[in-house]
């Protein structure tokens, strides 16, 4: 960080960002291996059916194994890879590897749907697609059992380049989620002619629910709006029994966030999704739904 020196007008050029600068430098350089290297990792959070509760989808979020530094977050190093030209690499091992689980998941008779995030780079790759088709027939997953979650951002960038890139998702028979809905500026008129399944409203709004009239007004929009489309509602950043029972007060479809499950390992959830009653005696285990 920039720290100001002594009261020195050239406080900009002090070592301490010379070091930020390096250290971006060699995380860089360490990003470039990290695929080959086997330090990417998805971890996994569950979406779950508002009126059951029952897991309909589990979303694969990055995590970097540094050997040095410990787990890195995507919202540090995605923006990295996506300045240096790294993120279709880092993109095509998530769409590989989220293929692979989906279908260890399914031999253990688990069908729930598997997503995966984008990055805008992503869709503009004339190979995204494809890549995403061998993945499912290697791993023989229907088309409509992957999501993939596309920044709202991103989604309304209005461009023929991103309208054709949805075209060829939907065609490919994918399901698609428009992300952090909510952040951008959508058009009713783009929202429209987009052929996406799913909204997923950003936790900004969640969080704001349980104290806010006015929180509660925009979603209740947004749920009308989407019906209108007929497209699903999903809540991310969940955590209060508050904002769940707001949430499907105003007939959202499913939900995400730590009141129901953090990001954890393919294992964990398997364990999770498979445990869909609370213990008898009330105590949180590790599959516990709050209620
Ligand atoms: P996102 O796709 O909107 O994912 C939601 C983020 O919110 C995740 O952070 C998740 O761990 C966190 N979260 C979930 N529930 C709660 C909650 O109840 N409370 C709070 N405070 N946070 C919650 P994470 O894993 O750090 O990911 C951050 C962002 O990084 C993601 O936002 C996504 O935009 C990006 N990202 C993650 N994995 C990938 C990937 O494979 N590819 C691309 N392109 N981007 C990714
Ligand atoms: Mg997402
Ligand atoms: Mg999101
Ligand atoms: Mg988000």
């Amino acid at each position: 960080s920039v720290k100001q020196v002594g009261g020195a007008s050239h406080a900009f050029y002090t070592p301490a960002l010379a070091v930020d600068q390096r250290e971006q430098a060699e995380l860089l350089q360490a990003l470039r291996h990290a695929v080959q290297r086997g330090e990417l990792q998805l971890v996994y959070q569950p979406k779950v059916d508002a009126r059951n509760l029952q897991i309909t989808a589990a979303e694969a979020l990055l995590r970097w194994q540094h050997p040095q530094r410990g787990t890195i977050s995507p919202v540090v190093f995605i923006p990295l890879a996506e300045r240096h030209g790294l993120i279709n690499g880092i993109g095509r091992w998530v769409i590989e590897e989220a293929c692979r689980q989906a279908a260890q998941w399914r031999q253990q008779g688990m069908r729930m749907r598997v997503a995966v995030n984008l990055s805008g780079h992503q869709l503009r790759q004339d190979d995204l697609v494809p890549h995403i088709q061998a993945c499912l027939k290697r791993h023989k997953i229907p088309a409509e059992r992957l999501t993939v979650e596309i920044t709202e951002s991103v989604a309304m960038d209005d461009t023929a380049h991103t309208r054709a890139a949805f075209e060829r998702l939907r065609k490919a028979g994918l399901h698609v989620s428009i992300d952090d809905f909510g952040t951008g500026h959508s058009s009713l008129a783009t929202l429209r002619r987009l052929p996406a399944a799913e909204l997923k409203i950003d936790r900004a709004f969640i969080t704001d629910l349980g104290h806010s009239e006015r929180a509660r007004s925009i979603v209740q929009a947004v749920v009308q709006m989407a019906r209108t489309l007929e497209l699903r509602v999903v809540a991310e950043g969940v955590e209060t029994t508050a904002q769940r029972d707001v949430l499907v007060g105003l007939g959202c479809n499913e939900l995400q966030g730590y009141l129901f499950a953090k990001p954890m390992s393919a294992t964990a959830l398997a364990l999770w999704a498979d445990t869909d009653e609370p213990p008898a005696d009330g105590e949180a285990g590790p599959g516990f739904r709050a209620s």
